[in-house]
């Protein structure tokens, strides 16, 4: 792929943005405009991303919806993570459930696992025999049982919920939600001839190098590691810091068309550089909470779980990524929105790569 040319949808068209690679001359240029209109690749992409959800947090507010990300490769969907919304958005998008055969699973807040059993229970509750739906088998990946819980800030040790399996997997989670669900799953079935929705998923907890990495070693040094590979994508991991949380995930996808990283949450990550270097797009998370009131233990959140966007483009440049998008992104400063050409400014710092600060439903071309 030609690392200087990559589009960016705006409203169901593809346009030019020119993007110059590592070349200073795109500084301050006007940031990739927000759009809310369905903007699925044409059949005709070979690279595409497609940004269901952009917001960072489980809490319900603001106008973007949970964080889940569409990696288009030759008409096949990757999916990386399943945020509030995302199976409506994946279908406003234009996006095929049919082409819908891998899932990725960052880590398991519920802010990237809200709608992941969604995309069976509701995006295989169709006939797919005469209807677009997601059928089997749909191959998951991520994170297997943590083994263990962090104190709480400030060493408080509350009680556990489910103290009897504190700590489910990805595994655990998905055979759960299935069991939850059984009766509707088993009424549809019969009423009206659809498939067990509940028999679509076939996970894959990501086994972890052995490195000395644990539930209070969450991100040691860390070299990349294979997570699956098929026809179009050979897919690699690394553990990344994101507080107490254990595994969590970055994925690199890398393909005949270029290479897209995905950050999942972090902080600043040296794992990250490493997993993302000489990528075509790096997709990484980002907070501002510059002129913000948080309280102590929420201003420790952001610090241990998550990244700067002031401190975002010099992690792009470590990176030597040609093309920054920001998703997975909240303002905790005065106003408590994105302003997206502040936050171009911001994530320019230290970076003379493109920046794109993500909307929902931006589609980003690539080749
Ligand atoms: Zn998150
Ligand atoms: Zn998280």
């Amino acid at each position: 792929m030609d690392r200087r040319s990559v589009l960016v949808g705006i409203g169901g068209a593809a346009a030019v943005l020119g993007i110059s690679a590592c070349s200073s001359s795109k500084k301050g240029s006007t940031p990739a405009s927000a759009t809310t209109t369905a903007a699925a690749p044409p059949a005709s992409v070979k690279l595409g991303l497609v940004l269901l959800g952009t917001r960072a947090g489980p809490y319900v507010q603001g106008d973007r919806t949970g964080i889940s990300t569409a990696l288009v490769v030759d008409g096949h969907v990757y999916l990386v993570d399943c945020g509030q919304s995302s199976v409506w958005q994946y279908h406003r998008a234009g996006l095929k459930f049919a082409a819908l055969k891998n899932i990725f699973i960052t880590h398991l807040h519920a802010d990237h696992v809200a709608d992941y059993n969604n995309f069976f229970m509701l995006g295989g509750s169709t006939d797919t025999s005469t209807a677009d739906g997601v059928s089997p088998p749909v191959h998951v990946y991520g994170p297997g049982p943590a083994g263990g819980l962090q104190p709480a800030f400030g060493g408080a040790n509350p009680p556990p919920a489910q103290p009897g399996d504190p700590t489910p997997g990805l595994a655990t989670l998905t055979q759960r939600c299935n069991e939850a669900f059984a009766y509707s799953d088993n009424v549809l079935m019969r009423d009206t001839g659809l498939q067990d929705t509940g028999a679509i998923a076939v996970v894959h907890e990501i086994s972890l190098p052995d490195n000395g990495a644990s539930y209070t070693n969450t991100a040691p040094a860390t070299t990349p590691f294979p997570v699956m590979s098929d026809d179009r994508v050979r897919v690699t991991a690394t553990l990344v810091p994101h507080g107490p949380v254990f595994p969590s995930f970055a994925f690199r996808f890398d393909t005949d068309h270029g290479a897209v990283t995905f950050s999942g949450d972090t902080t600043n990550s040296d794992n990250l550089i490493q997993l993302a270097h000489g990528s075509q797009v790096l997709v990484h998370e980002a907070i501002n909470t510059e002129g913000g009131s948080l309280s102590a233990a929420a201003q420790s959140h952001m610090t241990q779980s998550h990244t700067a966007v002031q401190q975002v483009g010099a992690i792009a440049h470590q990176a030597d990524v040609p093309t920054l998008v920001l998703s997975h992104i909240a303002d905790f400063g005065p106003t408590g929105t994105v302003d997206p050409v502040q936050w171009t400014h911001w994530a320019q710092q230290g970076y003379s790569g493109k920046v794109i600060v993500g909307s929902d439903l931006q589609t980003i071309i690539m080749e």
